[in-house]
């Protein structure tokens, strides 16, 4: 057996000291063993929240102005210590949030690469020159920082979203005070103690540990700048209104419900298996989760029979286990949450499709199985049923049949978010069709609804997504904003 590792004291990382924080003992817990303490330290407080912002503040002159090219370096130093310390953080991240090794290796690495893609951003273009209609004229459109970045990230990608905006914040030369998921501050203290081994100067990037409510003091702190926030929904409208009203820039990424759209000509074995991964994969813990199902009437039941097959070897348990698929969910909390949904759907007249098998020992790990809900016929019953309409962010796929590829993607657009979503044919008319039909951010063509690359845009259409899109080149509209400059000589000799 594994011996247990001691909790790691938590600290908050100002102006760069790490020092001890002075409000409520904070706790982190296994979710697959809530006893055992992954990680502990008194939370920050709003006196914490205002000294940061100042540290940032007073940092951000100098970070400015410091080459691009050296803000770049940083950040590939940092991403050389994160590939470095892959086994160690995965693990710990494994235990903190609760997903399985293999995708807790793979977050650490996808961070890893997401510090080196901004970093080489330090040596690509900062900017654009235009023609000017007038002789001896060129036209520059040169970028400037927005100053101090507020920084709120979720629990589900610990590691990854926070570096998919701090990365690109302080390549373009903001500094930065930043509010994890009070769940997951293990994960957050070691991208802070990364780049600050990796040269950060003081006070470029501020690390707060601590409740909620620090994210509102942040976005009403007088000197921040501009906020990036990715959670749910509810939190990310109401922090984008705050910051709205005072006019500051603000980018939003918040909730999720995609649809995997099966048409008829599908290759179902590969639909399958990229379903059972969208829907099941983080125990339905992503933005990008499929937890909607569109199936094609005339291949329905073999479709769910191919699904059942496969959650039949899907194995729930202690993520660090290497033959484990899928872990618990993050909290009590949240599993109470996607239970209540469960039942709700059932009571408004979903049937349970399917419900797979627990852990053979929970040890209290806050597990729920892999379940297929199948909505009803009714097009106004399907439409109106809590499971699809409703954010679970758990292991729930819901399954409604559509008459044909106009209605399935009729079917798929029904919902107020549009994030992502995965369409699977073999048929390049109907793929063209769904890239018109179906209005999300992001959509996958016979790949599971999840997965994004750090050098292209990332974001939801529709609710899902507010102000402009994360990371690749699209990072920089949020970032950095354009001064144009009308560049003449003086007098010609
Ligand atoms: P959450 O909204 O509960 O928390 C997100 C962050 O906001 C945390 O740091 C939290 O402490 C902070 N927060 C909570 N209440 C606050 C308040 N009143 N004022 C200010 N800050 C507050 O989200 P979560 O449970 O951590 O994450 C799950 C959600 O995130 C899901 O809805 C999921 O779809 C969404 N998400 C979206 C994306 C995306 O890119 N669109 C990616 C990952 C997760």
């Amino acid at each position: 057996m594994t011996p247990i590792a001691p909790a790691v004291q938590l600290r908050q990382f100002i102006a760069g000291s790490w020092e001890e924080g002075t409000g409520a003992v904070l706790s982190s817990a296994n979710p697959a063993r809530p006893g055992e303490v992954v990680a502990e330290g008194l939370q920050a407080t709003a006196e914490h929240v205002d000294r940061a912002v100042r540290a940032a503040s007073d940092a951000a002159a100098a970070w400015a102005g410091t080459p691009m090219h050296e803000r770049g370096a940083v950040l590939l130093r940092a991403a050389g210590l994160l590939e470095r310390a892959e086994e160690s953080l995965g693990r710990e991240l494994a235990r903190e949030e609760g997903k399985t090794l293999a995708e807790a290796r793979g977050e650490v690495a996808r961070a890893a690469q997401i510090l080196r893609y901004f970093g080489n951003e330090g040596d690509r273009a900062a900017g654009e020159v235009f023609a000017s209609p007038r002789r001896g004229e060129r036209i520059l459109v040169v970028r400037k920082p927005l100053g101090v970045v507020g920084v709120v990230t979720p629990f589900n990608f610990p590691i990854a979203i926070p570096a998919w905006k701090i990365a690109p914040a302080l390549v373009y030369g903001n500094t930065v005070v930043w509010k994890p998921a009070s769940t997951v501050p293990l994960l957050a203290v070691r991208l802070a103690e990364a780049l600050a081994d990796a040269g950060l100067p003081k006070g470029v990037l501020n690390l707060l540990i601590g409740p909620g409510k620090l994210g509102t003091a942040l976005v009403e702190h007088p000197r921040l700048d501009g906020l990036t926030f990715t959670g749910s929904t509810a939190v990310g409208r109401r922090l984008a209104a705050a910051g709205a009203s005072r006019g500051l820039p603000v980018q939003a990424e918040m909730g999720g419900k995609n649809a995997a759209i099966v048409l008829k000509d599908a290759d179902l074995d590969l639909a399958a298996e990229q379903v059972v991964l969208g829907a099941f994969r983080s125990t339905g813990q992503k933005c990008t989760a499929t937890s909607r199902l569109v199936v094609d009437e005339q291949v329905a039941d073999e479709f769910l029979g191919r699904l059942r097959t496969r959650l039949d070897a899907w194995a729930v348990g202690d993520p660090t286990d290497p033959g484990v698929h899928m872990g618990p969910l993050i909290s009590a909390g949240a599993a109470d949450s996607v239970r209540r949904g469960i039942s709700a759907a059932v009571e408004e007249g979903a049937a349970l499709a399917y419900e797979g098998k627990g852990p053979g020992d929970p040890e209290g790990g806050f597990y729920l199985p892999a379940t297929i809900l199948e909505l009803p016929r009714n097009p106004a019953s399907g439409a109106a049923n809590t499971a699809w309409r409703e954010e679970f962010f758990g292991p729930v796929l819901s399954v409604r049949r559509a008459s044909g590829t106009a209605n399935a993607f009729e079917l798929a657009n029904e919902s107020d978010f549009g994030l992502s979503a995965a369409v699977f044919t073999q048929d390049v008319t109907r793929v063209l069709e769904a890239v018109d039909s179906i209005d999300v951010g992001i959509l996958h063509v016979n790949s599971e609804s999840a997965g994004a690359d750090p050098h292209v845009p990332f974001g939801g259409a529709r609710k899902s997504g507010y102000g402009p899109k994360e990371q690749g080149g699209a990072a920089k509209e949020f970032f950095s904003h354009t001064t144009t400059v009308y560049l003449r000589g003086g007098n010609p000799r």
